[in-house]
């Protein structure tokens, strides 16, 4: 006998719209058969869409330096500890080049808000990329911006933008950020990026500090209403010089539930199966494709930045997860009956 919980899956996986009362009843009775009925729904409706393919996206991890002081991040400001380091330019097109002979055909530049960045060079550095590499997408995940700042590197050939708006639920945005940050300038910023043209991406963590079931249902509520092209979630891990390094991290099936409920919300979401997820569980990658995501983001920085571009403890970044170990990856890919491809990986309409 199917209770009201996987009645309230298959309206989700039908409607792909639910109440934020509903999506909280979901998350307080998730049981692991509730979990697998979920993942089951959700590999279908992304099998229809994007078959067995997983998209891969090569991650350069671009700066440690951050103005930003976001109480849950390895690189705030205020952590001193932290070794900090940019890459310069051709630093950063060495590990594109290296990424498109392993068959990369998206770069994510990611970094803290470092203010070195000005527009200028970011419009630089993203046309020679695109100069050199025109069957690739660029995609920036640099933080806050203005309207003019996004629009210019948009004009400069950026692709796809990711922003996590971290949580939907006001109470939690500010415990979790500093007062000169706000919910309502991140949510601005994700509408001038969507307004602009790029193919943008929000997020959140799964278990920060004081978040309830309420705020995750809030979460799924914005990604439902917001319509994002991608989505990034993963589970809270405390960083050791944060203030918030006694909290646990959230664990795997939380996640991986999540994961499921999210692609019931959207059959054409570009999910990716997050590093944060491959560090709390060893095959956390691959049980994040079986339960609806359809993207990795394997590391493509220099190898001796990896371990400072810290944001939270124990980051894997020595092994299988960095983009030299591809082949390593899409092996584990095809034992779990998927396929690494090598292409933009652009979302698909439905
Ligand atoms: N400065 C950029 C990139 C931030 S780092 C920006 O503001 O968008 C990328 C993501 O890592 C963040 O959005 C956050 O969701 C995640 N992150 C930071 N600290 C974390 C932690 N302790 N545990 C898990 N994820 C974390």
């Amino acid at each position: 006998m199917k209770n009201n919980l996987y009645l309230l899956i298959d309206k989700l996986a039908s409607e792909h719209s639910l109440s934020c009362q509903e999506y909280e009843l979901l998350l307080d009775g998730r049981t692991p058969e509730l979990s697998e009925y979920a993942a089951k729904k959700a590999v279908e409706l992304r099998q229809a869409v994007y078959g067995n393919d997983v998209y891969i996206r090569g991650l350069i991890e671009i700066s440690n330096i951050c103005k930003n002081d976001c109480l849950y991040c390895g690189i705030r400001h205020s952590n001193k500890s932290c070794v900090r380091y940019r890459l310069s330019e051709q630093e950063i097109l060495s590990c594109c080049e290296e990424g498109y002979t392993l068959g990369f055909r998206t770069f994510v530049l990611q970094g803290g808000e470092d203010p070195f960045f000005t527009d200028e060079f970011l419009c630089g550095l993203i046309s020679n990329i695109k100069n050199k590499y025109p069957d690739c997408a660029v995609t920036l995940s640099l933080g806050e911006r203005s309207f003019q700042s996004y629009k210019a590197l948009f004009e400069a050939g950026a692709d796809r933008y990711l922003l996590r708006h971290e949580t939907a639920d006001p109470d939690l945005y500010r415990k979790l950020h500093p007062e000169n940050m706000s919910l309502e300038n991140r949510l601005k910023c994700l509408k001038n990026l969507k307004e602009i043209g790029y193919q943008t991406g929000c997020g959140f963590m799964v278990r920060a500090p004081y978040q309830t079931n309420r705020s995750l249902a809030m979460d799924l509520k914005f990604v439902e209403e917001f319509r994002p092209d991608m989505c990034g979630i993963g589970p809270f891990i405390p960083h050791a010089a944060t203030p918030f390094c006694e909290f646990p991290s959230g664990t795997l099936e939380e996640t991986l539930f999540l994961l499921s409920l999210l692609r019931l919300i959207d059959p054409t979401l570009l999910l990716p199966a997050t590093t944060a997820l491959g560090t709390i569980d060893a095959n956390g990658r691959e049980k994040g494709i079986l339960a609806g995501a359809n993207v990795v983001m394997p590391n493509l920085s220099p190898v001796d930045v990896r371990k400072k571009y810290e944001l939270y403890n124990n980051k894997i970044c020595t092994g299988e997860e960095s983009a030299q170990a591809k082949e390593a990856l899409s092996r584990r890919m095809e034992a779990i009956g998927y396929k690494l491809v090598t292409d933009r990986g652009d979302r698909k309409e439905c």
